[in-house]
């Protein structure tokens, strides 16, 4: 194989592995060997060619979480045919304006979206197919595919979530899923003998590269859940059919609302989490039923895996995403390599994406000169090298002038008692320019005023970091991957 090209993955495992199970569908119960992922991704290939897609063309998809999407994932990797998932939370208007610069040739769709599908068709004349092609084409003989990919060729691309503004679509190689491999099997030492549960929404990164792909690629096994059913994960966990999972904070935050939280063993469990602030009593709450929860940090530009704790270190240095992971480089810009010091994260290494589809302005404008992929968060560094997410540099205000992140004023809001979240933004003020305002979620069965959460920072924080404003509400505006959205509150408040 030339360097620049990579092994075709669904044939690799299923040559290496064949009968061993990747995949089981929750919904219907069907166990899938290796050898029957590559068996089907080589006939939906064939027929994708055969119904005129060539390499380079953009195939839409709409669907929950199911084991054929890593079908439509690999027949896409053995074309060059680009898979274009789609958030099915999304209406129309909004799908088109993310599908608008990807110009896809066709659309295909699960049965619950054929709905969705039929008005995306009507409004932009996109060729069409169901799962019950998909079926039928899974179900036609196709000769074996095993050509080498080209490490850099366009393989899926995913649109960032939107928590900062309109959708770009960023570019998923081979190149970054296998770096993206190493970097997170390394951290979390991922083998054949694991066993995991796929529930984050398959358009998004962690979906699929946390740990599901990295799983694959190690000959592991993942069952598939249609979208997140925080009871039926436990009874697997119960059933000991899980040794790892990966989860967002708002998962963690879930599973430790549930009172069948304390029937579950967690000892056995490892777990990561990634994507937002993972918050000190989460931590100490799995902590104490014997699980630590790593903390982790990624981007869709970057494959996602950049950093992840160590669990040796994970009790004394809590809130630390902890080391930079192997292929990864990391730099803070203003601050001497190895050296402690605040600054903007960026990184460097094969994990990281060339760019976003057909818009080299934002490529441009995300790279250093010198080729670096700008985070747009402020990281911190210790002594012992130890990172720490300080927050996105676009939430930070300045108050009187003085910087304020409101992930630290989150966090101590958070250590309340009664707070189950809480999310501070920076809003405009005639006298200081901008000052904070809080908004927070009451633990279920307390009574919590919100005004008497201003003395408990004030004993905690500088008086100019704390909110002015505090306001109790049932829940957050959020994203499909659970994160807060910040520009909505903001507009909240200026409605208000
Ligand atoms: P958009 O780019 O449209 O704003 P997004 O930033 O949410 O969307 P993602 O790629 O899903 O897009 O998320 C990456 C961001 O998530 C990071 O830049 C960082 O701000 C945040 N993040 C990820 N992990 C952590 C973590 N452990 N702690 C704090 N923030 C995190």
């Amino acid at each position: 194989m030339s360097p620049d090209a990579l092994p075709d993955m669904a044939h690799k495992r299923a040559e290496i592995t064949p009968e061993a199970p990747g995949f089981t569908d929750a919904a219907s119960g069907r166990v899938w060997g290796f050898a029957d992922i590559n068996r089907a991704a080589d006939a939906v290939a064939a027929a994708l060619l055969h119904h005129g897609m060539n390499e380079g063309d953009r195939l839409a998809l709409l669907c929950l979480n199911r084991v054929e999407f890593f079908v439509l994932l690999f027949a896409c990797q053995k074309t060059g045919i680009i898979l274009c998932p789609l958030n099915w939370r999304q209406p129309v208007p909004e799908l088109l304006e993310t599908l608008a610069p990807v110009r896809p040739r066709a659309l295909i769709h699960d049965a619950p979206h054929a709905g969705l599908a039929a008005d995306l068709a009507r409004d932009t004349g996109l060729a069409v197919f169901s799962f019950d092609d998909l079926a039928d084409w899974m179900a036609s003989p196709a000769p074996p595919r095993n050509a080498p990919i080209p490490a850099e060729r366009p393989w899926y691309l995913l649109f960032t979530s939107g928590t900062t503004g309109r959708p770009k679509a960023v570019i998923q190689t081979p190149r970054m899923a296998w770096a993206n491999a190493v970097n997170i099997g390394q951290a979390v030492a991922l083998t054949g003998a694991d066993t995991s549960v796929n529930f984050l929404p398959l358009f998004h990164t962690a979906g699929i590269n946390l740990y599901t792909l990295p799983l694959f690629l190690n000959g592991g096994h993942s069952t598939v859940l249609p979208r997140f059913e925080p009871e039926t994960i436990l009874a697997l966990i119960r059933a000991g059919q899980v040794t790892q999972f990966f989860g967002v904070p708002a998962i963690f935050q879930a599973f430790s609302l549930l009172p069948d939280v304390e029937r579950i063993d967690w000892t056995t469990l490892r777990c990561g989490c990634g994507g937002a602030p993972l918050g000190e009593p989460l931590i100490r709450f799995f902590a104490a039923r014997g699980c630590k929860v790593l903390n982790g940090f990624g981007m869709t530009e970057t494959g996602p895996t950049v950093f992840l704790m160590d669990a040796a270190r994970a009790s004394d240095k809590i809130g630390s995403v902890g080391h930079a992971q192997m292929l990864t480089d990391v730099r803070l810009a203003g601050v001497p390599d190895g050296q402690p010091g605040e600054g903007e994260i960026e990184m460097r290494g094969p994990n990281i994406t060339p760019g976003y589809f057909d818009n080299p302005e934002a490529t441009r404008a995300t790279f250093t000169e010198d080729g670096w992929l700008r985070s747009g968060d402020i990281g911190r560094r210790d002594g012992e090298g130890y990172y720490f997410i300080v927050d996105r540099i676009k939430d930070m205000y300045v108050s009187g002038g003085e910087n304020v992140y409101p992930a630290e004023v989150e966090r101590v809001l958070h250590s309340h008692p009664d707070v189950l979240e809480a999310a501070v933004v920076g809003v405009p003020d005639a006298k200081w320019g901008e000052v904070g305002e809080g908004f927070v979620i009451a633990r279920p069965g307390t009574r919590l005023d919100p005004q008497a959460l201003r003395p408990w920072c004030r004993a905690r924080l500088a008086g100019y970091k704390v909110p002015t404003r505090l306001h109790l509400v049932e829940d957050f505006p959020r994203t499909a991957a659970g994160k807060v959205r910040k520009s909505e509150l903001r507009a909240r408040d200026a409605a208000d």
